[in-house]
């Protein structure tokens, strides 16, 4: 109902409180014009690391948030198979969001190279359809990308660099770039490198799962690669620049492509673990760097270092936090009092 018409109901009501009526009304359709304009985002993989800190900072920050997960969807996100097309045009007539933030994905590169069918259905076919869809209805496509499109010779990269992946995940998840931008254009492409975050486990995320590592002390000594250059990077600042894309992005059309996002501390998971244990005043004697490529089934690039000047620019970026502090942050619930939290999204 317009405010005329309803301070008219109001005040046919009641007509001694004129003033309590204006008010009232003025109070109650404010809230009604918050609700209905607030942009809407929906989140793919809500469930995951990343996605949990995309719907908390895109709450924050007053949108209206869909998340949608598989299988551990829970109270307050679907549950939507997104290699299932129909499914997908359902939930984007259904919920016409304004902005689709795509994180889910097969990221194991271990995994890919076992069930390569499934994890490309997924990182592939599904954004192909997303993305056309996206086109369809108007909205912002968002697709989050890897720095494993980079084969780690010849770094940083810049975004019009040369991709070559070394892996089935670095290839699929290049040709869901490419899917992306070829149904829908107006698309923003944003790369990042190895995360972590506030996860539900500690082998949730490779870097945080070191802090095992860290603690098996009182045992035999541990092994870790120090070859491979890592940038770790903290998922609630990859969230933030997807807020701050989004907004940009809806007001101004040029800003769609591909943009890179990436940590600034370059660490071996070696490095890791021992900033792990300084961080949290334990032992580190016991780990032990390793100089050879580790043996795993994915090849990986020895240093895909991400240069990010197109984001920082553009004024679209955000100061990483400091590896230190953010890895307390994530690792505290963990530490032996707090064995295990629930951080998934309210
Ligand atoms: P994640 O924690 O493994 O989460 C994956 C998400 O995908 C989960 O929410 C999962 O839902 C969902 N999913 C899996 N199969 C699905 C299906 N068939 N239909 C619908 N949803 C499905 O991943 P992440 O670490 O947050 O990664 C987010 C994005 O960042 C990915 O695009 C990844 O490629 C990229 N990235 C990640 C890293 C990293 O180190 N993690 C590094 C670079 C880039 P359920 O769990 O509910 O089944």
């Amino acid at each position: 109902m317009s405010f005329p018409k309803f301070y008219k109901c109001l005040h046919r009501l009641c007509p001694d409180h004129t003033l309590h009526c204006l008010l009232m009304c003025v109070l109650l359709c404010t809230q009604e014009e918050l609700l209905v304009g607030a942009p809407r985002v929906l989140v793919t993989g809500a469930t995951g690391l990343l996605g949990r800190a995309v719907c908390r900072e895109f709450h924050s920050a007053g949108w209206t948030v869909i998340g949608t997960g598989y299988r551990r969807a829970r109270p307050r996100l679907l549950r939507c198979d997104l290699t299932d097309e129909d499914a997908v045009r359902g939930l984007l007539h259904e919920y016409k969001p304004d902005v689709i933030v795509h994180c889910a994905a097969e990221r194991r590169p271990d995994v890919m190279e076992r069930h390569t069918e499934a994890a490309v259905n997924l990182n592939v076919h599904a954004t192909s359809t997303l993305a056309k869809e996206a086109a369809t209805c108007g909205a912002l496509f968002l697709y989050i990308s890897t720095d494993y499109v980079f084969d780690g010779r010849n770094p940083p990269y810049g975004e019009d660099d040369s991709p070559n992946p070394l892996n089935v995940y670095g290839r699929s998840k290049l040709e869901g770039e490419r899917e992306t931008l070829r149904h829908c254009p107006g698309a923003v492409v944003l790369r990042v490198p190895v995360l972590f975050g506030e996860v539900e486990s500690v082998t949730e995320s490779v870097v945080t799962s070191l802090y095992l590592k860290v603690q098996e002390a009182s045992e035999e000594s541990c092994t870790l690669d120090h070859v491979l250059q890592r940038f770790p990077t903290d998922a609630r600042d990859v969230a933030a620049v997807c807020r701050k894309l989004s907004e940009r992005a809806r007001q101004d059309p040029s800003i769609r492509g591909i943009f890179h996002f990436s940590g600034k501390e370059q660490m071996t998971k070696y490095e890791m673990a021992v900033a792990i244990a300084q961080a949290f005043n334990l032992p580190s004697s016991h780990l032990i760097p390793l100089t050879e490529q580790p043996a795993a089934s994915a090849l990986r690039p020895i240093n895909s270092q991400l240069n990010c000047s197109r984001l920082e620019l553009l004024n679209l970026s955000v100061e990483p936090r400091p590896f230190t502090s953010a890895i307390i942050d994530c690792l505290w619930p963990f530490t032996p009092d707090k064995r295990w939290r629930q951080t998934v999204f309210h």
